[in-house]
Parts: C-alpha cells; sequence; structure tokens
C-alpha cells in the first residue's frame, strides 16, 4: 500500500541534506509509563542535547500520567471521581481541556466515545478475569452519559449530574501526551523523530528521507503484521481486541466497551487512524472501534485529513475511502 507521501519525502530530504551536519546520530529510549510503553526517537546534532531531550519527554509522560491516572489515588482525575459527584470541582486547565476534547468525541460520534464509560469499566478486571454481574451492571450502565459530566467553561469547574459517574481517559490521555512530547520536539527544533506510547504515535518528519514505518499487527497472531504504513508527519493510533482482554465461555470480554451495553464492542477486531494530532486519534481509534466498520468508516469519510484501516470481526481489513483509492 503506497501513502502520496514520497515527493514531501524528497522536498524534506533535500533540506535535510542541506542542513545536517555529519556528527548528528539517532537518540532513543524506551520506558514502562501509563501502563504501556513509551518510546521516543529523535534525530539529533549534539548528544548532551539528545539525552536532554529524551529525558524531558520521559519526565512529560511521567508528569501526565501523575494527572490522569485511575490508578493513582492521588492523580488529579482520581479526585474528580471522589468529589465532581458530590457538587462542582475547579480542575486544572489541562484536565478541563481533555474533558472538553472528549465531549466533542462522544458529539462527533454520537457517545461511542463516552469517558462514562468506565461507571461500568471499572467493575472489569481483564487480569483477573471478572466482570461485572448483571445487577451490577444495570445500577452502571444508568451513570453512563456524557452528559453528565457537566463542564463550566468560565470557572473551570466540572460537575457529574449523577452520583455513581466514574470516568476513565484510557481512550484519550495517551494520545494527549503523545502530542505534548511532540510540541516540546517542536519547541527543540527537532525534525525528525517518533513518539509513542502503547498503540498512540507521531511521527515527526521522515526517517532520514525515507518515510517512517509503521506496523498494523494480525489482531489474532502477535508476531505477524498484516500492513506496514509508510508515515510521514502523521499521527498514528491503534486500537485492538486484543490488548486487554479474557475469554468466557469462547466469549472475549476486552478493554473497549459499548457505552450503550457495559459489554465489550465486538463488531471489530482492531481500528488505526491517521490524522494530525494523536489526541483525536486516539480517541477516534477507540470510537471506531465501537461504531463498527460500516458505521465507524462512515465517519471517518466525514472527516476531512483523517483516514482509517478497519479489521472487522471476520479478519478481513477495511480502508476509508481516500486510503481506499491509494491500496487499488
Ligand atoms: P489502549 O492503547 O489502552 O489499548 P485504546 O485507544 O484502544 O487504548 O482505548 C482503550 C481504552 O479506552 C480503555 O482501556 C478504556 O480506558 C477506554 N475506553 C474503553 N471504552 C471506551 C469508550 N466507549 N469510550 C471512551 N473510552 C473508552
Ligand atoms: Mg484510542
Amino acid at each position: 500500500m503506497k501513502r502520496a507521501f514520497s515527493i514531501q519525502s524528497l522536498i524534506l530530504l533535500a533540506a535535510c541534506l542541506v542542513t545536517t551536519r555529519a556528527a548528528a546520530e539517532w537518540y532513543s529510549d524506551t520506558q514502562s509509563i501509563m501502563g504501556t510503553r513509551v518510546h521516543a526517537e529523535i534525530w539529533q546534532e549534539d548528544a548532551a542535547a539528545g539525552q536532554r531531550v529524551l529525558a524531558e519527554i520521559m519526565a512529560e509522560m511521567r508528569r501526565i500520567d501523575a494527572v490522569f491516572s485511575t490508578f493513582l489515588e492521588t492523580s488529579e482525575l482520581s479526585r474528580l471521581n471522589r468529589e465532581a459527584g458530590k457538587g462542582w470541582m475547579e480542575v486544572s486547565d489541562e484536565l478541563f481541556d481533555l474533558l472538553k476534547k472528549s465531549r466533542m468525541v462522544s458529539d462527533l460520534t454520537d457517545g461511542a466515545f463516552d469517558i462514562t464509560y468506565a461507571s461500568a469499566g471499572r467493575y472489569y478486571d481483564y487480569r483477573a478475569g471478572e466482570r461485572p454481574d448483571e445487577e451490577t451492571l444495570r445500577m452502571a450502565l444508568a451513570a453512563i452519559n456524557y452528559r453528565y459530566v457537566e463542564l463550566d467553561e468560565k470557572t473551570t469547574r466540572v460537575r457529574f449530574a449523577h452520583p455513581e459517574v466514574y470516568v476513565d481517559l484510557g481512550g484519550i490521555a495517551k494520545g494527549h501526551a503523545v502530542d505534548r512530547c511532540a510540541a516540546i520536539l517542536a519547541r527543540e527544533g527537532i525534525m525528525q523523530g517518533m513518539i509513542s506510547a502503547g498503540g498512540d504515535s507521531r511521527i515527526i518528519g521522515n526517517r532520514r528521507g525515507k518515510p517512517w514505518t509503521v506496523g498494523i499487527r494480525d489482531p489474532r497472531r502477535e508476531d505477524v503484521t498484516v500492513v506496514l504504513l509508510p508515515l510521514v508527519d502523521t499521527a498514528v493510533s491503534t486500537s485492538g481486541d486484543y490488548e486487554r482482554f479474557f475469554e468466557e465461555d469462547g466469549v472475549r470480554y476486552h478493554h473497549i466497551l459499548d457505552p450503550s451495553t457495559g459489554d465489550s464492542a465486538r463488531a471489530t477486531r482492531s481500528v488505526t487512524i491517521l490524522g494530525k494530532e494523536a489526541t483525536f486519534t486516539d480517541a477516534l481509534s477507540t470510537s471506531v472501534f465501537v461504531l463498527g466498520p460500516v458505521e465507524g468508516l462512515k465517519l471517518i469519510n466525514r472527516l476531512p485529513g483523517v483516514d482509517a484501516i478497519v479489521i472487522d470481526a471476520e479478519g478481513v481489513m477495511r480502508y476509508s475511502a481516500e486510503l481506499d483509492e491509494l491500496a487499488h
């Protein structure tokens, strides 16, 4: 499959050949943060600067985890979950902004993306193979509705309109973290690099004149890559039903829930979204996963500059319109 980036790549290559000094090289680091693999790779001329920027990126990832983690009781998100059901709570601009973006994606996807999914989602433990019983699920469902998260723009205060609401930003926070780190690279004048947190990545520039390649794995065979995407200056996110799951009586319970049922979404095995900002590709990959291939691709085809590759429940790969044209 080809992407129409070759001319851009050549122009960028020419620019790099003119400006790059011989001492430049790749600096990279991989760490376990936010319950996932965080990886950064940058092209830098100066070793000290390279290491400093990598350290800055990892520190930023840890800072964001400390704000948005639901595992840390001390995180701002945990405080929100404890307090916003009782009344208005003032939050940081960063949390408010991500709640606002989540709300936008919920509106855009007719509620397929809904951070209050966690009102039910909190009762699943994929490692332990546990899921809520019918009564718990019924109660939890009443608290799933993104409109229950009330945002007061003027005072950056938040309130839950239902006492049982519990929110989790796991479907958007990693994308946000990756975007924040891409901003660090931009500030540092780094023109070639890649940053990823789990399935969410930002590709900055090209890779020494060639496109970067990002693989999409076979959802049922860990070591098999089904497609390699050549990419330049793109955000890319993949959501899959193989990340966190258990099986019971042949049914797969995994970490992406349909907010209308509180049960795992099963029309899709994997969704990859290409776009500009990882915050949105992240949220949209989760959204399209819930919507399923037909409605999901319809949505993506309405959004300019956004593309998708969906592997459906039968294992068939489907592309959004723009990619479909390139592939055939
Ligand atoms: P990951 O990289 O963690 O696999 P995904 O982008 O695939 O992330 O999103 C999965 C995460 O999104 C879940 O772990 C959960 O935190 C959150 N999530 C699950 N279902 C929904 C939903 N319907 N709307 C919003 N967020 C969701
Ligand atoms: Mg996502």
